[in-house]
């Protein structure tokens, strides 16, 4: 016979002020089976977790439900409570009536009564919990990181340096990211490429780090401490090993006028190259949409002046499996396209801007490229359209960002300072030229981000007007910018030589598939999702998957730089160990209704499913059944949703517990 403990939480007043918990924990300790039920201000706290163990002894109690917050907040802390207590830890539930009913509902009557039954299922369900050994499995102490950016550089540099090997696969042919794009750094102006580029060769030479450039993930099997992953290393067509980087190749191919999209197009490149001369690894790759050799056969020219013969026109991907332990996803940003349409909006992007037919309308990353002395003009700020110096800058915020309407409603928190950034740089090398500011409010909370944008309006003269743009035109060799001032209500028109976009932050292109292989999940923007946002902001919900960066949601340096370092000691804390202690919740095959379809093992996301012979006593083959590995399932469930024979079952979710969860309505 159970003898159930329930235990209600008011949390604080985020339940009890909806529902009313000393009558839940009355009408439950009716219930059969339950022996005790009481109910506490903050369950999770030491005395709420001292009257739990309290109980388990006093009360003998042989199962305990805890009706409280989600269980992805505090499953783990009950059940560690639960298990000292000297109780085997899955005889432990959590009922949810803080998501699930006190932050839904209003009416006290109402909410009260479902209360109660949300805690009468699983007092019905925790009676059929089984007593559950912990798995334990081996931790393969190598690290993925997928992204070569600041966030993801970080990231594997600490891993690394605390004695871990690190696979970091770069998508692009040079690790850098955008940091590697951008001339000088709020809130201390120091130079971008001068921070970067020496971690970019650390990463070069570190004898723990393999990198993989101008790579992509093919493929994650396995799970926390064993993830097999394929990189698909895409074709160069130059031979690593071979070549010296000399840069003969670049400068003999014919073909010289391709844009070059590290220099937001202002610059061209050949059709071999590097993506700018910093780039690590200094090895060039061939553009073969672009290269006359693959368009038409003929040319071939920087085979014949490679020296040490690196250039293979020959070469093809290769697909790499590396077994890791953990993955770090660095994978970054990008900047919102103004000629696009924003996903999930009817509404066009800016058009009303001119971004893509004005030439001298640019977004923020290109007047980085202008404004850096490794950028197409040497680090001048000129004019895209005729080369000559701007003498009227107008930059405009929130572009993209915090527009309900056209689909974006966050804030990309870094355009507030980067325009801050832009009118002191503009200021610093056109001292005759004025700069002015379209702003809705200045965001600036950071250590000296306040100062450093007051810094751009009372020593740098940048001329803020908070209002927005309605409209703008090319008229001669001039951008009319109209739009309104609405702190003095005045309409204003500037006659401007250029303007500078200060456009969203968004996910990369292709968030959503990797999110897919990964199994992790993302929000309707396709930032990546963390565990929970303040207790597990570095982990994603599904284990030994890290997150470091912008993928995340909009960062700036010095935070992205904190979570890759965060991220990295969670990696860390993980290979602390040589065994892994993993949850039991998993599927088992009740072999003798098993027939032996393999449904499951067709629909199981993890790869857990495998064949077992069932032979008699005279070693004849009696039937090939399913088994599941308990080491590799992630306790999802389809297997047993798909069996025909319902021969599958996962631990705590039988369908004889949801049954009786169903019939206690
Ligand atoms: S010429 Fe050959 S060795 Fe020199 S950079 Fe090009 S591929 Fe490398
Ligand atoms: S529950 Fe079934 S489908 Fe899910 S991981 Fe385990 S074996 Fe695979």
């Amino acid at each position: 016979m159970s003898r159930i403990g329930v235990f209600i939480c008011h949390c604080g007043e985020n339940i009890s002020r909806t529902v009313d918990v000393e009558r839940v924990a009355a009408q439950v300790g009716t219930l059969p089976g339950v022996a005790f039920s009481t109910d506490y201000k903050y369950m999770c706290s030491d005395p709420g977790q001292g009257l739990l163990k309290k109980a388990i002894q006093e009360q003998r109690l042989s199962h305990v439900v805890v009706a409280a917050c989600s269980p992805r907040m505090h499953e783990k802390t009950f059940r560690k409570a639960v298990e000292s207590a000297g109780l085997n830890p899955f005889l432990c539930e959590m009922a949810n009536i803080r998501e699930h009913c006190s932050w839904v509902h209003e009416d006290r009557d109402e909410a009260t009564a479902k209360a109660i039954e949300i805690v009468g299922m699983m007092v019905e369900r925790v009676k059929k919990n089984r007593v559950l050994p912990t798995i334990t499995v081996p931790v393969t102490k190598r690290s993925l990181v997928i992204g070569g950016g600041i966030a993801g550089i970080q990231a594997a540099l600490d891993i690394a340096d605390a004695g871990h090997e690190v696979v970091l696969v770069e998508r692009e042919p040079s690790i850098g990211g955008h940091m590697a794009q951008l001339s000088e750094t709020f809130p201390t102006l120091d130079c971008s490429q001068c921070i970067m580029t020496p971690k970019m060769v650390d990463v070069a030479n570190h004898p723990r780090i393999k990198l993989y450039t101008y790579a992509e993930i093919e493929h994650v099997e396995g799970y926390i401490g064993n993830f097999q992953v394929t990189v698909r290393k895409k074709a160069r067509s130059v031979d690593e090993d071979k070549c010296t980087g000399c840069g003969v190749c670049m400068t003999k191919c014919p073909v010289k006028k391709i844009p070059n999209k590290f220099d937001q197009n202002l610059g061209m490149r050949p059709a071999i190259y590097v993506p700018f001369p910093q780039a690590v690894p200094n090895t060039p790759v061939i553009d073969r949409e672009n290269c006359t050799k693959f368009k038409t056969g003929k040319c071939g020219v920087c085979q014949k002046v490679c020296g040490p013969g690196a250039v293979d026109y020959e070469q093809e991907d290769q697909l790499i499996v590396e077994p890791v332990g953990a993955i770090v996803v660095a994978t970054g940003f990008d900047l919102y396209s103004i000629e696009e349409k924003p996903k999930g909006s009817a509404i066009k992007g800016y058009g009303e801007f001119g971004h893509g037919k004005i030439p001298d309308v640019i977004d923020g990353m290109t007047f980085e490229r202008l404004a850096s002395a490794s950028g197409p003009t040497g680090g001048k700020i000129l004019r895209p359209s005729d080369g000559r110096e701007p003498k009227q800058i107008v930059f405009i915020q929130c572009v993209g960002s915090r527009a309900r309407e056209k689909g974006i409603s966050y804030c990309s928190k870094i355009c507030c300072m980067y325009t801050a950034k832009h009118t002191m740089l503009y200021h610093h090398k056109v001292h005759d030229g004025q700069a002015y500011v379209f702003f809705m409010d200045a965001r600036t909370p950071g250590k000296s981000y306040d100062e450093f944008w007051r810094r751009s309006i009372e020593e740098e003269e940048a001329v803020y007007i908070r209002g927005m743009v309605s409209r703008l035109y090319q008229k001669g060799n001039k951008i009319v910018v109209m739009g309104s001032d609405i702190a003095v209500g005045v309409q204003v028109e500037i006659e401007a030589d250029m303007v500078v976009l200060a456009t969203a932050v968004q996910p990369q292109k292709g968030a959503d598939t990797l999110a897919q292989k990964l199994g992790i999940s993302y929000d309707k923007y396709h930032f990546y999702s963390e565990a929970h946002a303040k207790l597990r902001p570095v982990e994603c919900a599904t284990a030994g998957i890290y997150l470091a960066g912008a993928c995340q949601g909009p960062k700036d340096i010095p935070d992205t730089v904190s979570q890759a370092s965060a991220a990295a000691a969670k990696v860390m804390t993980l290979f602390a160990k040589d065994k892994l202690e993993r949850e039991p919740i998993v599927a088992r095959v009740r072999e003798a209704g098993c027939v032996g379809c393999f449904y499951c093992q067709k629909v199981c996301p993890y790869g857990a499913v495998e064949e077992k012979e069932i032979r008699d006593r005279q070693g004849n083959l009696v039937k090939v059944v399913a088994y599941v590995n308990p080491g590799v399932c992630g306790g999802c469930g389809t297997c047993q949703a798909t069996c025909p024979s319902k021969s599958v079952e996962l631990d705590g979710y039988t369908d004889e517990q949801i049954v009786a969860m169903i019939e206690s309505l």
